[in-house]
């Protein structure tokens, strides 16, 4: 049978089977016959040992698609990233930190601006666009009022999406509201696991419907841009692709630089302020970093 871990816990893996619900396993040989370790989002084979006591062992890892860090996890097929649009306000230099490591990672992102019921159209406008050449689809959310969750619905249908932001923005308000009865089941079936193992937080995915999966990860506040250097920020920024041509020198960091296109696009409203002001703090700070 093939299942998808979701769960990993000293030495036993909880893999999902669409069909038939959450199997305990075991992945005896498995380091030895394919010299990998199982990681939660791989799909897998399993033996069914015990049906009734959903006991089984996995024989097979398939081919991973991608594999990330933080949180590690396999087979992602995008990031989703909430921000409440008001209250707290969006700190947009948090935001874009958090781009530039999917884009780094190359795994496409959502953008998603909850609280929409508490904001000025306006501001919900000016988020918009500035995030709408970002390359990153951006949509409004209310959990409160319940608006805008066919969207998210629709963008995570049959997707492994990793769910992340600051806390206080409704993330879990989100997630309780996404979950079906499926994924309560086996919220449920992970309790008990984590009440009979002592353990830390560990990365989960949940099983919204049948192919489609997320993985809820702790709140955060900061971001430091380990493992970048500021000369490879500008890559990431789809805002600034177009007008890389104009600017007067190869490899213009668009700093300092004279005859920058770059610049000129951000003095004529073509690039949006805050992106690119956030982008030369950042610059700024990875330029302090000291090189041994
Ligand atoms: P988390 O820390 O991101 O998981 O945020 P929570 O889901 O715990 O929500 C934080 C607070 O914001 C709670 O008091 C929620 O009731 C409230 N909240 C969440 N979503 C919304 C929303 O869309 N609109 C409004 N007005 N409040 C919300
Ligand atoms: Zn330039």
């Amino acid at each position: 049978m093939t299942g998808k871990i979701v769960k990993g816990i000293s030495g036993f893996y909880y893999v999902h089977v669409v069909e038939s619900g959450i199997y305990e396993c075991k992945a005896k040989g498995i380091f030895r016959n394919q010299n990998i370790k199982p990681l939660v989002g791989d799909n897998v084979e399993i033996d069914i040992i015990d049906e009734e006591g959903k006991k089984g062992n996995i024989t097979a890892i398939h081919d991973r698609m991608n594999q990330l860090l933080r949180p590690a996890v396999s087979n992602v097929d995008q990031a989703v990233v909430i921000f409440a649009a008001t209250k707290p306000n969006p700190n947009l230099n948090l935001l874009d930190r958090f781009l530039l490591f999917m884009e780094k990672e190359q795994v496409p992102t959502l953008i998603c601006f909850n609280k929409s019921d508490l904001a000025e159209e306006d501001k919900l406008e000016e988020l918009r666009k500035t995030y709408e050449n970002s390359g990153c689809k951006v949509i409004f959310t209310s959990a409160k009022q319940e608006s805008g969750l066919e969207e998210l619905q629709m963008e995570l249908e049959g997707k492994v999406s990793t769910v992340a932001g600051p806390s206080g923005v409704g993330k879990s308000s989100l997630i309780n509201l996404l979950q079906t009865d499926i994924a309560m089941e086996t919220g449920e079936i992970s309790k008990k696991i984590e009440r009979g193992k002592h353990t830390t937080r560990h990365s989960q995915l949940i099983p919204i419907k049948a192919d489609t999966y997320i993985m809820d990860t702790p709140g955060f506040s900061t971001l430091y841009l380990e493992n970048f250097e500021k000369e490879e920020l500008k890559d990431y920024y789809n805002e600034f692709q177009d007008y890389f041509s104009e600017c007067r020198f190869m490899g213009c960091n668009h700093i300092s630089e004279p005859d920058c296109g770059v610049k000129k696009a951000v003095e004529q409203g073509d690039i949006p302020k805050s992106r690119y002001e956030n982008y030369k703090i950042l610059f700024e700070e990875l330029s302090q970093v000291k090189k041994y």
